[in-house]
């Protein structure tokens, strides 16, 4: 080997040494396993419930499972999310019984998902609701603020802000929150909430609210 081979391959055992060396220390911090949570999100209504009708007889079923889904698929690259859906299908069950459910999971966090209604066809935008239960100091009006503020972070959809409400999320031993993903009898907001881009990005401020609220940096290739 000639001088320059000789400091090639010196060269090359430094790097793949340094590479190695790299490799040992990000497993050495990946192995401990990552905290993990359970989410679960109840996509709102389903089989004999339809929940509101909207423009065109749009059944708000169908937009609250179609977002849940897109949640779900979404979770998949954060291992410390383990997200459970109280409904994959169009089925019905009492809204009480899932939150018992989700206690009986010991859940870290419960978001129902719906779609809003008024007899205005102009009543327009994202609010997030608490259970009337639960103070402004709780952690359930915490998680519906970081909630509220991704979802219109990711929409731009009209800020109606968070509410507190007579509500079958008070039953949940962990923070809960509902959001009213848009109106359905609002002919524009129909259409953007049965597209699957909107649907879309929906599901990514809820996801992003839910990892800003458990402390989980946003992966960034998920995130585009
Ligand atoms: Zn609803």
């Amino acid at each position: 080997m000639n001088r320059n081979v000789k400091l090639l391959a010196l060269f090359v055992a430094i790097i793949a040494g340094g590479a190695l060396l790299l490799a040992g220390i990000t497993r050495l911090h990946a192995s401990p396993a990552l905290p993990q949570y359970t989410v679960v999100i109840d996509p709102g209504h389903g089989g004999k419930d339809p929940g509101a009708i909207g423009v065109g007889g749009l059944k708000e079923k169908t937009i609250t499972l179609a977002i849940a889904k897109i949640v779900y698929i979404k979770s998949l690259v954060y291992p410390q999310l383990h997200v459970v859906l109280t409904r994959r299908t169009d089925t019905y069950s009492f809204p009480t019984d899932r939150v018992i459910a989700a206690n009986k999971l010991g859940a870290a966090l419960y978001v129902s998902i719906h779609a809003n209604a008024y007899t205005s066809p102009t009543a327009t935008g994202v609010e997030t609701l608490i259970s009337e239960t639960r103070g402004l100091h709780s952690k359930s009006y915490h998680l519906a603020e970081i909630l509220q503020q991704h979802v219109i972070a990711a929409t731009d959809a009209h800020n109606r802000g968070v509410q507190m409400e007579p509500l079958f999320i008070r039953r949940a031993q962990m923070p809960a929150a509902l959001v009213e993903t848009g109106f359905i009898t609002n002919p524009h907001e129909a259409r953007l909430l049965q597209s699957i881009s909107y649907q879309s990005k929906v599901a990514d401020g809820i996801l992003a609210g839910i990892l800003a609220y458990l402390h989980i940096p946003q992966n960034a290739v998920a995130a585009h």
